[in-house]
C-alpha cells in the first residue's frame, strides 16, 4: 500500500495535545534531516550532527518564529524506527506543536498514520511483531503488574519462548519430512514414540502459555469487587476503610444519585475497582431506588467478586438475605460489619452462606478486622497471577491454541502410526501460527489491523 511506503518522511506529535511543559514531535524517514533543516535555525547545522546529538534553536514557518526548540538527531539504523529520525522538543500547549507540525508538513514531511513509527520499526527489523504490540500495552498499562508484563514482552521474552518452541517443532518436522522423502521402504518413522514425546512437551508449554491469557487479562483490565447489602450496614464506610480514602473524594459514576459509586485501588500491582452499590431493600423502594437496585444487581452479576456486607450487631433480616439472592456464593466474601457494637450471634447464621475462610468480622468504624479482610481480598485478586511468562494479547492466545491443537493431532498420528503427510501438514500449520505471533510470517491486512489500533505518533 502506497500509504505505508518506507521511502518517504513522516512527522507527527508523540505526546498528548494540551497543557504541559513540553511536546515532542517525531520525524522519521530518509529526508528527516533535510525536512527539519528547512524550518530550523540553530547554533549547529543539523547535517553536521551525528546520531545521539542535539542542537538548540528556533523553528520558523512562512509567518515567522514558531517556537524555541531542542532537536535531537538519530541516524539509521540506530533509531526507534531504524531510519534517520529527529525528535523536536517544543513547548507544550495547543499552539506551538501544531504550528511546528504544519511547518514540517509544508517542508516535505507527511502526517504519520496511527502506529506508523512502530510499524516502520517492525518492517526494518528493529523489533518483532509481539514486541511492537507490547509498545501499545506499555502505554496502556493501568497497574504495575500490567506494566511489568508489557515490559517483559517488549524485551522479547515471549518471542524468544515462541521461537524456541518453533525450533523444537521444526526439528520433529524435519525428521518426518526426511522419512517421507526417503523412507518409503520403512513403514514407521524411527523413534516415533520419542518424537511424539517431544511434541507433547511443546504442547504442554503452549497450553501453559495460552492459559496465562485469562489471568493476565485480569491484571491488565483490573478486578472488580462489588459491595452489596441492605441500606445502612456500612458499605460506604467499608469502602472508605478498604481504599483508605474518604467518600468525599470518590467520584460519582454517571447516572442518578442512587447510582453506583466506585474507587480504584491498586492491590499487588493490580487495579481493583471497588464498587459501592445502592442498598438493596425488599419493600418500600421508590422508582429511583428501584432503578438503583436494578443497577446493583447488574454490577454484582458482572463483578469478579462480591463483598456482601451485613450488620453483625443486629439479627439478620429478610433484607440481608435478599441482597445475596441469586449470587454465585463461591464469588462472595461476607463482611460482618459493626462488630464494635457487639456481635449478635450472627456467625452461626453466616455458616449457611459462606465458609469461615471467606467470612470476616470487621468494624469499618474502628478498623478492627479490616486489614485481614483486605489481605484476603488481595490474595483472591492476585490468585493465579504469579506466572513468570504471560500472554497478554488475545491474538497471541488464539495462535497458541491453534498451534497446540495442531501439535495434538500430529502427536496422535505418531502414536497410532497414522498418515505422516497429515502429521507434517499439522506441524507446518502449527509453525505458521507461531510465526504469526512474532511476525515472521504476516500479511499487510494483519499489520493494518494491529497498527490501526495504535495512536498517532506511536
Ligand atoms: P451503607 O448505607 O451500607 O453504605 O452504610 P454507611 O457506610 O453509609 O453507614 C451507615 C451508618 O452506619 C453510618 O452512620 C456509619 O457511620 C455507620 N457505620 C458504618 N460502619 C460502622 C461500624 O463498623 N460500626 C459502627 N458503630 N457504625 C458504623
Amino acid at each position: 500500500m502506497i500509504r505505508f511506503a518506507l521511502d518517504d518522511t513522516i512527522a507527527s506529535l508523540a505526546t498528548p495535545v494540551g497543557a504541559g511543559a513540553l511536546s515532542i514531535i517525531r520525524v522519521s524517514g530518509p529526508e528527516a534531516s533535510l525536512v527539519v533543516a528547512r524550518v530550523f535555525r540553530g547554533e549547529r547545522e543539523l547535517s553536521a550532527l551525528q546520531g545521539f546529538q542535539g542542537a538548540h534553536g528556533w523553528l520558523f514557518d512562512a509567518a515567522g518564529a514558531v517556537d524555541e526548540v531542542v532537536v535531537w538527531v538519530y541516524r539509521a539504523p540506530r533509531s526507534y524506527t531504524g531510519e534517520d529520525m529527529i525528535e523536536i522538543s517544543c513547548h507544550g500547549g495547543s499552539v506551538s506543536a501544531s504550528r511546528a507540525l504544519e511547518a514540517l508538513w509544508a517542508a516535505g514531511a507527511r502526517p504519520a498514520e496511527p502506529g506508523e513509527f512502530t510499524r516502520r520499526a517492525f518492517l526494518h527489523g528493529r523489533i518483532d511483531l509481539a514486541q511492537a504490540e507490547a509498545v501499545a500495552d506499555v502505554i496502556e498499562a493501568r497497574g504495575r503488574r500490567a506494566h511489568e508484563q508489557a515490559l517483559a514482552q517488549l524485551q522479547g521474552g515471549l518471542s524468544r519462548r515462541v521461537r524456541e518452541l518453533a525450533g523444537e517443532i521444526r526439528e520433529v518436522l524435519l525428521v518426518i519430512e526426511a522419512h517421507l522423502d526417503f523412507g518409503e521402504d520403512v513403514p514407521e518413522v524411527p523413534e516415533s514414540g520419542a518424537l511424539a514425546t517431544r511434541l507433547m512437551g511443546a504442547e504442554r508449554e503452549l497450553d501453559r502459555l495460552a492459559g496465562s491469557y485469562l489471568p493476565s487479562r485480569r491484571v491488565r483490565e483490573g478486578y472488580v469487587i462489588a459491595l452489596i447489602g441492605k441500606p445502612n450496614v456500612g458499605k460506604s464506610s467499608l469502602l472508605n476503610a478498604l481504599s483508605g480514602r474518604d467518600r468525599a473524594l470518590v467520584h460519582d459514576a454517571p447516572g442518578t444519585t442512587r447510582d453506583v459509586v466506585d474507587v480504584v485501588v491498586e492491590w499487588s500491582g493490580i487495579p481493583v475497582r471497588l464498587v459501592d452499590t445502592a442498598g438493596l431493600r425488599v419493600a418500600g423502594a421508590d422508582a429511583v431506588e428501584e432503578a438503583g437496585m436494578e443497577r446493583t444487581r447488574l454490577e454484582a452479576g458482572a463483578a469478579d467478586a462480591v463483598l456482601w456486607v451485613v450488620d453483625v450487631s443486629r439479627a439478620p433480616s429478610e433484607e440481608d438475605e435478599a441482597a445475596a439472592t441469586g449470587l454465585d456464593m463461591s464469588r462472595v466474601v461476607l463482611a460482618l460489619n459493626k462488630s464494635d457494637l457487639g456481635v449478635s450471634g450472627l456467625e452461626w447464621w453466616a455458616n449457611n452462606y459462606s465458609p469461615a475462610y471467606r467470612r470476616f468480622v470487621v468494624s469499618a468504624l474502628s478498623g478492627a478486622g479490616v486489614s485481614e479482610l483486605q489481605l484476603a481480598l488481595e490474595t483472591m485478586v492476585s490468585a493465579g497471577c504469579d506466572e513468570s511468562m504471560w500472554v497478554t494479547n488475545e491474538r497471541h492466545a488464539r495462535q497458541l491454541v491453534s498451534a497446540q491443537e495442531g501439535l495434538g493431532r500430529a502427536q496422535g498420528v505418531l502414536e497410532t502410526g497414522g498418515n505422516l503427510e497429515l502429521c507434517a501438514a499439522d506441524l507446518g500449520r502449527a509453525l505458521g501460527s507461531l510465526a504469526a505471533i512474532t511476525g515472521d510470517d504476516v500479511d499487510d491486512d494483519l499489520l493494518d489491523a494491529i497498527f490501526s489500533r495504535f495512536c498517532i505518533g506511536k
